[in-house]
Parts: C-alpha cells; sequence; structure tokens
C-alpha cells in the first residue's frame, strides 16, 4: 500500500512508491527533469529501476563539495533542464537541492550557508526538487539543510524551508540492496537524530512526538533490517524512522552533528556521517545527561530499557556491538592530529546552540577525547 502525507512537504510512501514518479513530474510540470545520483548507485544500475531517468548528473563525492554543485548545475543549463530529481543518500540529495537553488540564486553558494547569514536570501523561487532516498538514515527528503563542503574544508549548512524538497518519494525496495554496513551507519544517524531532537531544549511537543517514535521504530527494526536486507517490513520501518528523524529535527540538533560535521569535512579521512554519530552517540548522552535526566530516561523506555544516560549509552554501545560498527574515532583510522581543529568548528555548527547543555570548547576536546 502506498500512502500519501503532507507535513513539510509532500511524501509518497510505500513500497513501489517510485512508479509515482512520472505524474509527478507531469503535475510539477516538470519536462526534462535533472537526475542527481552518485557513480555507486549508477554503476548498480538502479536508476535503470526508475522511470523517466534520462539525463543523470553522477559525480556526487561522499559529503557533497561546492565543485559538485557547479558540475550540476552546468549540466542542468546545458541540457535545458526544468526540475531536478535526487536518488541517493544524503550527498546527492543535498547536492540536488544546491542545483536547484543556484538555479536561481546568483553565487557564491557559501553566502546562503545560515552561518554566514544567507537565510533571508533564500526565497521559495526555484525549480521543484523530487528526492528518492535510496538509505535509511539522513532524513534529508523531508530537511531544510543541505550540507556542502567549501574549499578550505569547511563543512556548511544551507538551511531554509524553501529548501524542502518538493516531494518526497519514499520507496522501501530501493534499500534492499543497501549493504550491511550501510544499512546499520544509515540506520544511527536516524537514530541521533531522533535523540538530538528529543534533546534539544527548545518548546516542540509534536517533534518530541515523532522523535520517540522513530526512536523506538529505529530501534526495533534496525538489527532486523541488517540481518535481513529482504525483510520488506523492517525496511519499510526504517525508511519511516529516517523520515520520522528528517521531519522531527527542525527542532535542532546537538552535540553530536556540531562534531561529526567538522569530522566529515576532513577530505583524507572521507568518514561517513552515520557511523561518526554512532561512535560520538554513548559519549554526548554521558555528557548531556545532567541537563535533562527525564527526557533520558524517556529515550531509555522506547528503547525497552530502564535508566538514564548510562543506561541508554550502554544499550547503543551494544547494538553498535551487534551490528559491528568501530566503536571508537580511532577505529575509523581518525588520528589525534585530525581532532585539533575539530573543538573550534564544533563551536561555530549550527547545530551547537541547541544542544541541551550549553558548550564550551574544553568539553568539545573532552568528549572527542573520551570518543577516540
Ligand atoms: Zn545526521
Amino acid at each position: 500500500m502506498i500512502s500519501e502525507m503532507y507535513y513539510l512537504n509532500e511524501i509518497v510512501f510505500g513500497w513501489g512508491a517510485r512508479e509515482r514518479i512520472s505524474d509527478i513530474l507531469s503535475r510539477l510540470q516538470v519536462d526534462r527533469p535533472l537526475f542527481v545520483t552518485d557513480e555507486g548507485l549508477l554503476n548498480s544500475g538502479l536508476l535503470k529501476k526508475i522511470p523517466a531517468a534520462e539525463h543523470v548528473f553522477s559525480s556526487v563525492p561522499t559529503n557533497p563539495t561546492e565543485a559538485s554543485v557547479l558540475a550540476g548545475l552546468e549540466m542542468y543549463r546545458e541540457w535545458k533542464c526544468d526540475g531536478v530529481v535526487a536518488v541517493g543518500g544524503g550527498s546527492p540529495i543535498d547536492c540536488a537541492k544546491c542545483i536547484s537553488l543556484l538555479v536561481t540564486h546568483a553565487p557564491p553558494l557559501e553566502k546562503y550557508a545560515v552561518i554566514r547569514g544567507g537565510l533571508p536570501l533564500i526565497s521559495s523561487e526555484k525549480p521543484p526538487v523530487i528526492v528518492l532516498p535510496t538509505t535509511s538514515g539522513t532524513g534529508s527528503e523531508v530537511g531544510r539543510a543541505a550540507l556542502i563542503t567549501f574549499p578550505n574544508g569547511e563543512k556548511l549548512g544551507i538551511i531554509s524551508r524553501h529548501m524542502i524538497p518538493t516531494v518526497a518519494v519514499c520507496d522501501p525496495e530501493l534499500t534492499i540492496d543497501l549493504p550491511p554496513r550501510l544499512t546499520a551507519a544509515t540506520g544511527f544517524d536516524a537514530i541521533s537524530h531522533c535523540v538530538e531532537t528529543y534533546s534539544s531544549p527548545k518548546f516542540n511537543p509534536v517533534a518530541d512526538a515523532i522523535a520517540l517514535d522513530g526512536l523506538h521504530r529505529a530501534w526495533i527494526n534496525l538489527p532486523l533490517a541488517y540481518r535481513g536486507p529482504q525483510d520488506r517490513e523492517a525496511r519499510s520501518n526504517m525508511m519511516m524512522a529516517a523520515l520520522q528523524g528528517g521531519l522531527c529535527f527542525q527542532k535542532g540538533l546537538g552535540l553530536i552533528h556540531s562534531l561529526s560535521h567538522p569530522l566529515g569535512g576532513v577530505s583524507h579521512l572521507r568518514l561517513h556521517h552515520g557511523t561518526l554519530n554512532a561512535v560520538l552517540l554513548p559519549h554526548v548522552l554521558r555528557f548531556n545527561s545532567r541537563e535533562c535526566p527525564e527526557k533520558m530516561k524517556s529515550m531509555a523506555m522506547a528503547i525497552g530499557v530502564h535508566g538514564g544516560a548510562d543506561v541508554l549509552a550502554e544499550a547503543c554501545t551494544s547494538m553498535m556491538k551487534e551490528l559491528d560498527l568501530p566503536l571508537r574515532l580511532r577505529d575509523m583510522g581518525i588520528t589525534q592530529n585530525d581532532l585539533d581543529t575539530i573543538p573550534a568548528a564544533a563551536m561555530h555548527d549550527h547545530s551547537t546552540p541547541t544542544n541541551p547543555r550549553m558548550l564550551t570548547l574544553a568539553d568539545c576536546h573532552a568528549v572527542l577525547a573520551s570518543a577516540w
């Protein structure tokens, strides 16, 4: 069964939902869509499963760069496209959002970054963006943010409600070939969105309710999807949990993302965002625990354990072991030298103001050291 929902944008959700893409494009009067994906997905043949994928731009790296956005924009203009369809995980989705932005917004891209004061510069006058996620994690299909790495290594968030894709087409069948390692890592991204949203001190009980349900859903289904990639129900539930993470994280994320954003920008390491979040999660839970003990108990309850941040953190570590994820930053090939610039960058990250516990540079150093 395919469901239609409307919260922040239009969502078409269900097994085989991609078959609706031609109808959606014609309804939006898009005749020549630019499909944005990455090389891995292109080589896997997945695009063949999607109707109307003719003009394809696939040069999107893990952690999209400004250069990849500009290259995609060039193809958009050369092929005289009139809309963008992203197929992939967070990287092609974020790249597609920024291609659409620059079709009508003058460069440089950096001036639209939220920390550069770019929010009021972004208007709704942009070509439509349709998103088909192929992972269950980023929530970028319903998210306001696009994260782009700039030539100086900075990873900046371009954030506006006008960056929310026009339509999210969530077809869990597109995730059945996702390898277990990526299933685990992206699943932990979804979990970290629910945890950080719920912990955020902003008042938004609607987001809190979505976050707790998303956390519960991901917790039950992630091990099932990891062990049984063909499990349709587990795959559907993971895609829903990722969507829920994306629907609620407008309430603000926290220290996990403040640290994983700059770590993801360290170009010689090419670290996976979800894996970084998994490794940081138990340490940030313990660090934040004194600021929101009741919330820690509620989250523990949502995953079926009783206690506070310690119990919750231990449960996360056990789950990471079960899913064969690295437990420490050094297990990911990160050296102490790689960490030098991270605390200062984290202090400027757009997720930092909504961490439940106020952060100092020393705190960022300490949490990184404990996760290393
Ligand atoms: Zn994330």
